[in-house]
């Protein structure tokens, strides 16, 4: 897959070869042919040319060939255009999935927080002798703690968030 090819009219007005709109579409006297008046359109949209004159037509790259008279290499080189295939990259994918792991990590820890202090607060408001409150005891020290992690979901930066991930995830 060729990447940043120049607009092809661009590479019309580089060339010197003059160019004139009419209507949607732009025209020019055909380099590859002589002629007197313009048979060769550019779509702008499409960026190929065709010449009603000769029949040529293509992308910038077959326009800078038959131009220039050069290979589909040197056309490109010309054109500095790079000619690499298209890669994915594989670290900014890795990259995205964990943020995106992040952030509903982030979402299903707070709604597990909110719940599990409403559940508290709930018990706590329940219990009606010394048996309840034991029985829901072990769980008042974390209370804060609960507090704490999802104030930092919340209002906390994310880097904030991240060293919680961190540190929930992995102990
Ligand atoms: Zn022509």
């Amino acid at each position: 897959m060729i990447e940043n090819k120049p607009e092809i009219i661009d590479v019309f007005q580089r060339e010197n070869i003059e160019i004139k709109q009419r209507g949607n579409s732009w025209w020019a006297k055909c380099p590859l042919h002589e002629e007197k008046t313009p048979s060769l359109e550019l779509d702008t949209g499409k960026q190929v040319f065709y010449c009603f004159g000769c029949g040529e037509g293509g992308d910038v790259i077959a326009f800078i060939q038959k131009f220039k008279g050069l290979s589909f290499k040197d056309a490109i080189a010309y054109l500095g255009i790079t000619n690499k295939p298209y890669k994915v990259d594989r670290k900014l994918e890795a990259k995205r999935k964990l943020a995106n792991e992040f952030r509903e990590w982030c979402h299903i820890y707070y709604c597990k927080l909110c719940g599990l202090l409403q559940a508290l607060d709930k018990a706590k408001r329940s219990a009606k002798n010394l048996e309840d409150i034991n029985k829901i005891a072990n769980f008042y020290h974390e209370e804060p703690i609960w507090d704490y992690h999802s104030n930092i979901i919340f209002y906390g930066s994310d880097d904030d968030k991240l060293k919680l991930y961190r540190e929930v995830k992995h102990g």
